[in-house]
């Protein structure tokens, strides 16, 4: 009778299982608060499995892998618990608008507000707890109010405003370092580069002596630097030496393997990003940058299969470091996981590199080792639990039931009575 009326009571509070203790508003751990979870399952993000163990966990790091810990504050037996997963490549403040239609990242409309705050809300809900914007000044302010524990979202990482390529126009070097400075000013954590079109229109927008500037300029100011590219821009911004490239469809073997040498990420989308796209047509149809009509959607369906092709290539390039990115936006965020699903199922990925690439290594490409990406002593406690093995079935993906970012729990919908 008692479990059942917290059960219903869990219904209408994904909190709920933290109210006794901290109450539904605190967003930052309670100083020196010990929490011990027990774990039938851990993937600690690196790659390895350790069974039957328990995470002890101080204030917002994790300070002990101790399978004789207690007393268990959560018992996640049954369940896989893995650090959360980091998303390099998101939009946070893209929306739909009120009228439904796609209104982009840039609004500083109340709706706009409240919208990019459920973005944020529903990508930590489903197991995501550090994204990547890429980007818009709108971000900032999101990202400050996580940061401060007024808001719930996921750890933000922005690249405030980003730079596009308009060939020359973009400016000369000296004009392209004083915009990467710029952007620092502004707080961005990193600096995106469009030096491409898209897939259909893959040429150069920048030459490589921009690009050089731009990358150097970023080093130069202790940024790193994210690069939108296809074809001949992936061996260009390889080449200026920049941190990560962005889809990189058209790239030949020789680019990927010049990128593997040089020890340059490569974030591919297997699919969600189109997947988006083409189950809300109907609200980016006529939007800035979309097809006028939806019969304009349809090419859309047949790049699906040339990026499954790309993301195959790549596999077979010996130390290529592939990282998770989603380029979730208006449509998909929150739904985030699904890009792992499409990255086993349509592209051969490895289940268990599919998570690495979201954790460990998502973590390195971002420059934040020592501190995200790993189940480990030292480590913060971005703690996550799927009801189900995504190494036997990746759809378990969808099933987030336990997530805590920074020693807070934010979701416990996996309550259990400890075995
Ligand atoms: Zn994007």
């Amino acid at each position: 009778m008692m479990q059942s009326a917290r059960i219903l009571l869990c219904v209408f509070s994904v909190l709920c299982a933290n109210t006794g203790t901290r109450g539904i508003a605190a967003q930052t751990p309670s100083p020196g608060k010990r929490i011990v979870i027990a774990a039938s399952t851990v993937l600690d993000g690196k790659g390895r499995v350790v069974h039957h163990t328990r995470i002890v966990i101080e204030s917002s790091k994790i300070v002990a892998i101790d399978p004789k810990a207690g007393p268990v504050d959560y018992d996640l037996h049954g369940l896989t618990v893995l650090p959360g997963w980091i998303d390099a490549h998101v939009h946070i403040t893209w929306s739909f608008d009120k009228n439904g239609k796609n209104a982009g990242g840039g609004s500083i409309t109340p709706e706009a507000a409240y919208q990019a705050a459920s973005n944020a809300w529903v990508t930590l809900m489903a197991g995501f707890t550090t994204v990547q914007s890429v980007g818009s000044p709108a971000d900032v302010p999101l990202r400050d109010a996580i940061t401060t524990g007024h808001l719930p979202g996921p750890r933000i990482l922005t690249a405030v405003e980003p730079l596009i390529g308009r060939g020359e126009q973009t400016g000369t070097p000296e004009e392209i370092r004083a915009f990467v400075r710029k952007q620092k000013q502004a707080g961005a954590d990193l600096i995106k580069i469009f030096a491409a079109g898209g897939p259909n229109r893959s040429e150069m927008t920048l030459s490589q002596e921009q690009l050089n500037a731009a990358c150097d300029e970023a080093r130069k100011q202790g940024l790193r630097t994210l690069v939108h590219a296809y074809k001949d821009a992936v061996r260009a911004a390889t080449i200026a030496g920049c941190t990560e490239i962005e889809h990189g469809v058209l790239a030949t073997d020789d680019d990927l393997k010049l990128m593997a040498a040089k020890g340059t990420y490569l974030d591919p989308q297997a699919g969600l990003v189109w997947e988006n796209y083409l189950l809300n047509k109907e609200r980016f149809v006529g939007t800035p940058g979309y097809p006028a009509s939806l019969e304009g959607f349809a090419s859309m369906e047949k790049l699906i299969p040339m990026y499954h092709d790309f993301i195959r290539q790549a596999l077979k390039i010996p130390g290529l470091k592939i990282v998770f990115g989603t380029d979730a936006l208006a449509g998909s965020h929150g739904r985030n996981a699904e890009e792992f699903i499409d990255r086993v199922r349509d592209c051969g990925v490895d289940p268990m590199a599919a998570m690495v690439s979201a954790n460990s290594l998502g973590a390195e490409a971002m420059g934040l080792s020592d501190q995200i990406g790993t189940i480990g002593p030292g480590m913060e406690a971005d703690i996550i639990a799927l009801d189900g093995d995504p190494l036997k079935d990746i759809t378990a993906v969808r099933r987030v039931v336990f997530v805590m970012k920074g020693g807070v729990v934010y979701k416990n919908a996996a309550i259990r009575s400890i075995r």
